[in-house]
């Protein structure tokens, strides 16, 4: 497969620069790289982390980015390629929901930036499918008999988010400080949020 190869982030970002230069009909080579530097610098893991600080400290927001996860992001001015139709997932103590895309590499791009090289491994495409609590267990994150684990399979359909479980002992820290405890593993599902 491709995927192990070290080219794929190139072939990503042509993805990306396509989407956008059919959309607006534009094709220099300045947009091209004014495209780049955005995915490089201005979107990445910590849009989808203020999210989650926001869902944590405002409940009726968390209402509604449970309920119309695309609406409740482009809130906060998160939308573009790959972030249509978002579906959140929460994370609690007793279900853990994780993401894969086992057909290529779908993920909610506003939220997440580009898809890390192992989301798009074909190792971690199927492995998670059939054994998740041990590849869960090989990122650290041990899950007892008592907890449901729940495998999400986004596609060009849905681009699923997790929610992540906020940790105790985090109830005097402001938003902005919960957001810096928020990492991109555990927006995916893979890790959980350590305080
Ligand atoms: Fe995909």
């Amino acid at each position: 497969m491709s995927d192990m190869q070290p080219g794929i982030d190139l072939a990503t970002r042509t993805e990306a620069l396509e989407s956008l230069l059919v959309e607006r009909g534009l094709a220099d080579a300045k947009t091209v790289e004014t495209f780049i530097g955005i995915y490089e610098t201005q979107v990445g893991p910590m849009n989808g982390a203020k999210v989650v600080a926001k869902a944590w400290t405002d409940p009726e927001y968390k209402e509604r980015l449970l309920s119309d996860g695309t609406a409740a992001v482009a809130e906060l001015g998160f939308k573009g390629p790959q972030g249509e139709h978002i579906v959140v997932l929460e994370n609690t103590a007793t279900e853990h929901n994780v993401v894969v895309c086992t057909l290529c590499s779908c993920y909610p791009w506003p939220l997440l930036g580009l898809p890390p090289s192992w989301y798009k491994d074909s190792a971690y495409r199927s492995r998670v499918v059939k054994e998740p609590r041990a590849v869960l267990a090989e990122w650290g994150t041990e899950l007892g008999p008592d907890v449901a684990v729940k495998v999400h399979d986004s596609s060009s359909e849905v681009r699923y988010f997790i929610l992540p479980e906020r940790p105790a002992g985090t109830e005097s820290l402001s938003e902005e400080e919960l957001a810096g405890l928020v990492t991109r593993d555990a927006m995916v599902g893979v890790t959980k949020v350590a305080s």
